[in-house]
């Protein structure tokens, strides 16, 4: 497993890979436009393309791309809908040009309880995004909820009802498991047991070799209260034997995981990453 964190783009590319390098980070995450935005700035061909030449230099570190949290996909506005779907697909060109591993995104919020019904309509956006973006190459991973309300995908059936809907293959289309998401939903990934159980999960809802990116985050409270606070890695109730059994899973070995640690303190990743790397180590032996 490859591990890494998110990393903010505010001083431009080049500056992202000089932080992830002094950090020791292997892989990133970025926003490829303002998370909080419809709208952002159009993509400088020329910078996205030397952002992919500078990250090949760098032995190809593998970039995933985050969308947008305005995004609803499960929306039963039409207007909100259409509006997703056009955001959607500027994500996944935007994700295509920076030559992106992995495009993450939240599917969204709906009221009704019909799994089946909600899982269609995202799914049938998800198609048109990428039928609006043409021939874009970027693979689209449903990210996990933690459950909150009216949040659809907090559970392996309802990321595996959008994945079928969809039609859409593991080369296009994989999921994204956020370990606090997770444990806020009442998935216990605090030990090996809690891991098993959610893999199988989401081999047999989504399919074999779905998962695409880990976001790798402690969680400040407890299994299914669901509520989405990261905390350092080893500091909450998830805690280091959790995360070891994320690193003792054999299904996850050349899978990424990032870090999205709240806060501006400068440490955060260097101290985290580290974290995590002592426990891959100690399942390497
Ligand atoms: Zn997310
Ligand atoms: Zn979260």
């Amino acid at each position: 497993m490859l591990i890494g964190a998110h990393v903010s783009v505010s001083g431009g590319y080049p500056k992202t890979l000089e932080y992830a390098r002094s950090v020791d980070a292997e892989c990133i995450q970025i926003f490829a436009k303002s998370p909080r935005q419809w709208r952002g700035a159009v993509l400088d061909p020329d910078a996205a393309a030397s952002f992919v030449e500078a990250r090949a230099e760098m032995g190809g570190m593998p970039l995933f791309t985050h969308t947008a949290y305005l995004i609803n996909l499960a929306a039963a506005d039409d207007a909100m809908w259409e509006k997703s779907v056009y955001a959607l697909s500027d994500e996944i060109t935007r994700g295509h040009l920076l030559g992106a591993d992995g495009v993450v995104t939240h599917l969204g919020s709906n009221p009704s309880e019909d799994i089946g019904l909600t899982a269609k309509r995202i799914a049938e956006g998800v198609v048109a995004a990428f039928e609006l973006c043409g021939e874009c190459t970027a693979r689209l991973l449903l990210e996990n909820t933690a459950g909150a309300g009216a949040t659809y995908g907090g559970s392996a059936v309802e990321l595996g009802a959008v994945v079928r809907a969809s039609g859409l293959n593991s080369d296009i289309l994989g999921v994204c498991i956020d370990t606090c998401h997770a444990h806020a939903a009442g998935i216990d990934v605090s030990g090996s047991a809690g891991w098993t159980d959610l893999l199988d999960a989401i081999d047999s809802e989504c399919g074999e070799g779905r998962v695409g990116l880990i976001h790798a985050n402690d969680c400040k409270f407890g299994l299914g209260e669901h509520k989405d606070r990261h905390e350092w890695i080893g500091d909450g109730f998830i805690g280091a034997a959790g995360f070891s059994a994320m690193m003792a899973q054999d299904r996850l070995a050349s899978t990424c995981a990032v870090l999205e640690m709240p806060g501006e303190i400068p440490d955060k990743d260097s101290v985290n990453i580290a974290r995590l790397k002592v426990l891959r180590e100690q399942n390497r032996s």
